[in-house]
């Protein structure tokens, strides 16, 4: 992609898998980027070296935050509301596994707190200077867990069902004023989220009608388009990148 767009965006959850093919692209589409991290600080000065030298036009800041504490994101909002941030991708997920009847509250609100609360936290304080500046953009990385029901992922599948209530609700509030939200909803994505299940990837590629997972820039690239000037006239809407999973019914002959 050609350097075009130059407008500064937060990422959360930059420096590694999906986080960092996204903070990749949009330094590729001429944004500069402010992308969090919470454990993966080598990675995160590697990444933000390497494209310094990319791109040396453009400024890259990577922030230590560990969106589980509240008072960290507070403080770290009240900073970041008074930057002129153009565009939130809300990327930072964690997995819960559980069986839906015997659920453990505790877990579960701690998968809600990164994966959900932490959106309507940064919302908070970058949707007004985004509707005053009449210009937004938020792009919230969901999941095809909560469009279709998988055994022993109630929570997770929930916290990101609840994402996409939010974003839907906050897209239709902000339309009118030049903000635009959307949730990518990626299917499997070759990360470390998936390095627990890799006994069992070919078996699951063979569930899926494209027949493999997805390289993270695949799910990027849109993310990046969803930033840009063309998908202006975009907004509440939930995009699948999967490789025909959800369209596809579950039984089939082999
Ligand atoms: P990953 O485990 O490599 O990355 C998860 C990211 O979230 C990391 O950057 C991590 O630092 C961040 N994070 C987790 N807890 C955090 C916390 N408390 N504070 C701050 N940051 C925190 O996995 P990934 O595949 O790159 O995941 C990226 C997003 O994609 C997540 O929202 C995930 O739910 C979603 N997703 C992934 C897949 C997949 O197959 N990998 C499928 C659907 C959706």
């Amino acid at each position: 992609m050609t350097a075009i767009h130059n407008r500064r965006v937060l990422v959360t959850g930059g420096a590694r898998g999906l986080g960092a093919a996204i903070v990749r692209s949009l330094m590729a589409s001429g944004h500069d980027v402010d992308f969090t991290y919470r454990g993966s600080r080598e990675a995160a000065e590697a990444l933000a070296l390497d494209l310094a030298a990319l791109y040396p036009e453009q400024r890259l800041r990577p922030h230590a935050l560990d969106l589980a504490d509240k008072a960290a994101l507070d403080d770290f909002c009240g900073v970041m509301e008074g930057e002129g941030i153009f565009g939130l991708v809300h990327n930072a997920g964690q997995p819960c596994d559980s069986l839906a009847a015997v659920l453990d509250q505790d877990r579960a609100e701690a998968a809600m707190q990164v994966n959900f609360w932490s959106l309507t936290r940064l919302a908070k304080a970058l949707v007004r200077p985004m509707t005053r500046a009449k210009a937004g953009r938020i792009v919230a990385i969901g999941s095809v867990a909560a469009l279709r029901a998988n055994p022993g992922n109630a929570a997770y599948a929930a916290s990101k069902g609840a994402l996409i209530a939010y974003c839907r609700t906050l897209a239709i509030e902000s339309a009118r004023r030049g903000v635009t939200v959307n949730v990518v909803a990626p299917g499997f994505i070759d990360t470390d989220m998936m390095a627990p299940y890799a006994a069992h990837r070919a078996g699951m590629e063979k569930q899926i009608p494209a027949g493999r997972f997805a390289a993270p820039a695949e799910v990027a690239d849109l993310v990046a388009f969803l930033l840009s000037p063309a998908a202006g006239y975009i907004t509440g809407t939930v995009l699948p990148v999967d490789g025909g999973l959800t369209a596809m019914m579950g039984i089939h002959r082999t």
